[in-house]
């Protein structure tokens, strides 16, 4: 057997461990909605946000806003088109679109709300300026929970997705990178990045997920890619119900093959939370440690590493993982209990930090995990001359970080309270302590000061051509 279950063993911090983090956050992701009943809420990354907040993880990571992305950043990727039409639809002129609305898929799943645009310029700009720092070495993990949205293409939504932060954060990373590798634990098959870097050898894109008779019913083991691209593209098919035994047990053993063979120089890292336990629309049983185990073995690599969100309908258990994962990734183990936050309510009745699986059967045999193992292993060896591709200097960065102002107080976004934030504020004497110790109410007061001006972070886009990346356009191979 080449499958072999593995204990699983509590996650312990590395002692000494000290890595930078930059953290994107932009407190207007919460106010958006996609309306009554729909399973997606924005909201939940403002409920994780107060958690970190509260946990004082704004001590150990530095806070972002970023500039949202342009339509022309968008089109790096999407057709000008499709963007154009998320510019201009509204839910008031949306019977001017007709036509529109089923070209694009725009409708039921993915519907039309107030601020679309603004919204996707967050999340995309989340992941753009994410990779722009990894790339310019100012920290060694980013992280943006408006991201993920592993599912739009480059010209239709798809599973609640509009734009597709990680390709544009992908592209921003093969400036610089040779080879990016993408993972993916959403309860769903990450077929928007798969798909459009599915005919190269820059990307490798590995998925796991629920296959059989689920959304979006891609990522069959033996979709693989194509051209250049042919075994760079993973799939790992799962059933329901797999625990965190087994998926450690798989994922460490699959991910190992494919840093080992592959050799990417950057990672990143799609952290749906509806690959956890009682998820609304989901249907495996992983508990918070389960789902956060991968973040952890994956940052043990120690490679440039960008973390999104994703999906995740059960909001105070996304909530939950996603602020116990930024602990991980700053080397702290969250303590059980939660803090008093903007949305303890949810949290009741027991207002602790874990989610915990339940007794549901789980599907995944040893000798079905064996053979999916046993074939992925064989795929991965054809990757094993990894391809050489010469880096040059690129033009069109998102970024002119050649200046020192990104490390001066406007240049840091105050919004969570970074910790020069919370400096700043104990030289000035303010007693921010008395301010209902809401790090929230920590970040408000300086906040006041960005919140009708320009994001803090300052990105000059340099002379973009017309916006259309060809990935061999940016390699000298
Ligand atoms: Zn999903």
């Amino acid at each position: 057997m080449v499958y072999e279950l593995k204990p699983f063993d509590p996650i312990k911090p590395i002692p000494n461990e000290k890595k930078r983090v930059a953290y994107f956050y932009d407190a207007d992701v919460g106010n958006y909605a996609y309306g009554a009943g729909h399973p997606m809420k924005p909201h939940r990354i403002r409920m994780a946000h107060s958690l970190i907040m509260n946990y004082g993880l704004y001590k150990k990571m530095e806070i972002y806003r970023a500039k949202p992305a342009t339509r022309e950043e968008m089109c790096q990727f999407h057709t000008d088109e499709y963007i154009d039409f998320l510019a201009r639809v509204t839910p008031d002129n949306l019977e001017l679109f007709q036509k529109e609305q089923a070209k694009f898929n725009v409708g039921e799943d993915c519907p039309v709300f107030d601020g679309l645009f603004e919204y996707c310029g967050i999340s995309g700009g989340g992941s753009m300026e994410g990779a722009a720092r990894l790339n310019r070495g100012k920290c060694d993990v980013a992280i943006n929970y408006a991201g993920g949205l592993h599912h739009a293409k480059k010209s239709e939504a798809s599973g609640f997705c509009y734009l597709n932060d990680i390709v544009l954060g992908i592209i921003e990373l093969l400036r610089y990178h040779a080879r990016v590798l993408y993972i993916d634990i959403d309860v769903h098959h990450g077929d928007g990045v798969e798909e459009a870097f599915y005919t190269t050898d820059r990307v490798m894109t590995c998925s796991f997920h629920k296959y059989g008779e689920f959304f979006p019913g891609t990522g069959d083991i033996r979709d693989i890619g194509v051209s250049k691209g042919k075994y760079h593209s993973v799939n790992v098919p799962l059933r329901d119900g797999i625990d965190d035994a087994t998926y450690k047990s798989l994922f460490e053993s699959v991910i190992k093959h494919v840093i080992d063979w592959y050799q990417p120089s950057a990672i990143v890292l799609q952290c749906g939370g509806d690959s956890l336990s009682g998820d609304r629309l989901g249907c495996f049983n992983l508990s918070m440690n389960g789902h956060a185990n991968c973040v952890n073995y994956v940052k043990s690599f120690n490679l440039p590493l960008m973390v999104v969100g994703g999906g995740g309908y059960t909001m105070r258990n996304v909530a939950r993982t996603w602020a116990y994962e930024t602990g991980i990734l700053n080397n702290e183990i969250l303590g059980p209990d939660l803090p008093y936050n903007d949305y303890y309510e949810y949290y009741g009745p027991d207002y602790k930090l874990d989610v915990r699986p339940s007794n549901m059967l789980n599907a995944n045999s040893p000798e079905y995990l064996d053979k999916l193992l046993t074939q992925l292993i064989k795929n991965l060896e054809h990757t094993k001359h990894a391809p050489s591709v010469q880096m040059h200097y690129t033009p069109n960065d998102r970024e002119d970080l050649g200046d020192v102002e990104e490390d001066s107080a406007e240049a840091k976004d105050t919004k969570g309270g970074s910790q020069y934030a919370i400096d700043n504020t104990i030289q000035q004497g303010n007693e921010f302590y008395e301010d209902d110790d809401k790090a929230e109410g920590i970040g408000s007061k300086n906040i006041e000061n960005h919140e009708n001006g320009e994001p803090t972070v300052d990105i000059k886009m340099k002379d973009s051509s017309n916006g259309k990346i060809n990935i061999d356009s940016i390699s000298s191979t």
